[in-house]
């Protein structure tokens, strides 16, 4: 399909126009259909004035609309720039002028917010509908370039403020290979529950539409819902995060339901425990996938496939890696401060260069500058080691290593180790402010419904099975962990409480 995301709807159009492409909001679109309404966004954003590299507002939930104005904007050279609606509505509202977007598509859902947004704003829904009646079904016929922009997406606000990323037609073309490493084909139906705004639901159903196959989208995350419509569409092929796998498996009777049609679940975004792992296995039946990448990269890089799946086998400690790097991307891990290469099995910063690394941040030279190492590597932020054999082991993220004494401590590894007791149903380890070692490990957990667990258990669980200075020294209990849209746990507003005035930058 060469390097343009564009040619996904003009060639399928004329390859496959009847066939299914997306599903969302009880209507179903044609891949013919998805061409024609987004030639008509395109005339319609071009009569707004718009045209190459501006940018187009979407705030809604996933639905067949979002993909109408993506391919709308790429047909004349524009870039779609969708936002979290999760956000306060002056938040949505700031994204919005940021993006300097002259037009933002906005769900009918999110009606109350469209006064309030710069620029115009066209409600889905009738206002949509008889805004694209007042434009011919004439594709444009933009092409542009390899490296042109043709969506902006956001980080997840993991770490701090969400970044805008830029993704390129180059960006976004290795795609089509992807879809082939998670066994996506012209015949699968893929489940999309991923928000649309961030790389999970772009760049998985994306995937889908280079496949040439129908996306189901999904509007709310329900686990009990997903489960539903794994039987009831026939589900081959879903994208979920981590926390949602592991809710999907707790849904009473998952298990007994008809998951004939499942092909793959692929999941990544977030660390995952071995048990969620077995779980899943257990429960769906199905060949597991686990993706490791960020926005920034486009998505997933590296890739952990089902056959590394297998938690008693004699490779079974390959559950905790998350894969090998694609054939595409070459992976080194280097000194975050020094930049000198780690050998096999030392930890370091994880570095990747490929065809998929963002041009750059919209608007943020430094955050750029920082991100980019110089000669096509980009640093990830995540820390890490390579085996002999190639596959990485993720230990963290480096903002979120402790430093104890002298000693650095992963906290996934020690939540690791607690996430297996059976009466945590959820854990988050942090580093909190300690005079004589300067930071200690703290956990902080989620009990099981029902159970009675103190902190002295929790400790001394920790203490059979940990070194001395990878041990929690306290713990706190709480009702449910602070999680973002992409199923991230927000330590650092688990961690803000702690460091106040302590000094230390808790980002
Ligand atoms: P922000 O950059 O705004 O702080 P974020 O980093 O969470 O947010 P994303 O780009 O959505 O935003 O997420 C990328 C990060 O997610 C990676 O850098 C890594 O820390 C984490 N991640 C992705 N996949 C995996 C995985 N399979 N296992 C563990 N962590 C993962
Ligand atoms: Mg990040």
């Amino acid at each position: 399909m060469g390097y343009r995301v564009v040619s996904i709807v003009r060639d399928h159009a004329r390859e496959r126009g009847a066939e299914p492409a997306l599903t969302g909001g009880g209507r179903t679109v044609s891949y013919a259909g998805l061409d024609e309404r987004s030639s008509r966004v395109a005339q319609a954003l071009r009569a707004a004035g718009l045209g190459y590299g501006a940018r187009v507002g979407y705030v809604g939930k996933n639905a067949p609309e979002y993909f109408e104005v993506l391919f709308g904007a790429a047909k004349i050279g524009a870039v779609v720039a969708p936002v979290n609606w999760r956000l306060t509505p002056a938040e949505i509202a700031a994204v919005v002028a940021d993006a300097e977007a002259p037009v933002t598509v906005v769900d009918a859902g999110f009606a109350a917010l469209a006064p309030d947004l710069p620029g115009q704003t066209v409600l889905t829904g009738d206002d949509y509908e008889k805004w694209l009646a007042g434009y011919p079904a004439e594709d444009p016929g933009f092409v542009g370039e390899p490296d042109d922009i043709v969506v902006q997406l956001s980080t997840s606000g993991t770490t701090g403020v969400p970044k805008g990323v830029q993704l390129s037609n180059v960006n976004f073309s290795v795609g089509e290979r992807m879809a082939a490493r998670w066994r996506l084909d012209a015949t699968s139906v893929s489940l999309v529950p991923m928000p649309l705004f961030h790389i999970g639901g772009t760049g998985w159903a994306l995937a889908g539409l280079y496949a040439g196959c129908r996306q189901v989208l999904v509007r709310d995350i329900d686990p009990a819902a997903l489960v539903d419509l794994l039987e009831r569409e026939r589900v081959t092929n879903a994208f979920v995060v981590p926390a949602v796998l592991r809710s999907m498996c707790e849904v009473p009777g998952a298990a007994g339901r008809d998951h004939s049609a499942l092909r793959a679940i692929t999941y990544g975004a977030s660390p995952i425990t071995t048990d969620v792992l077995r779980r899943a296995l257990e429960t769906f039946r199905a060949p597991l996938f686990q993706l490791y990448g960020m926005t920034e990269t486009t998505g997933a890089i590296v890739q952990l496939d089902p056959e590394d799946h297998d938690p008693d086998g004699p490779r079974g400690h390959l559950m905790r890696s998350a894969g090998r790097p694609y054939d595409w991307v070459e992976v080194r891990i280097a000194d975050p401060v020094t930049g000198e290469e780690r050998a096999p099995g030392e930890v370091g910063e994880v570095l990747v260069r490929s065809d998929q690394n963002t041009p750059g941040y919209r608007g943020r030279p430094q955050e750029t500058a920082r991100l980019l190492a110089g000669d096509g590597w980009l640093r990830t932020g995540d820390a890490g080691y390579l085996d002999p054999e190639g596959y990485l082991f993720l230990t963290d993220r480096i903002k979120d290593m402790i430093v104890t004494g002298a000693e650095n401590v992963y906290p996934i590894e020690v939540e690791e180790v607690l996430a297996s007791h059976p009466d945590i149903a959820d854990v988050a380890v942090i580093g909190v402010p300690d005079e004589r070692w300067g930071e200690t490990v703290k956990a902080v957990v989620v009990r099981r419904p029902g159970s009675a667990l103190t902190e002295e258990e929790v400790l001394e669980y920790a203490r059979e099975r940990l070194a001395g200075f990878k041990r929690p020294r306290s713990a706190d209990f709480v009702d449910a962990l602070p999680r973002n849209p992409s199923g991230k746990i927000l330590k650092k507003d688990l961690r803000a409480p702690y460091w106040k005035g302590a000094g230390r930058a808790i980002g």
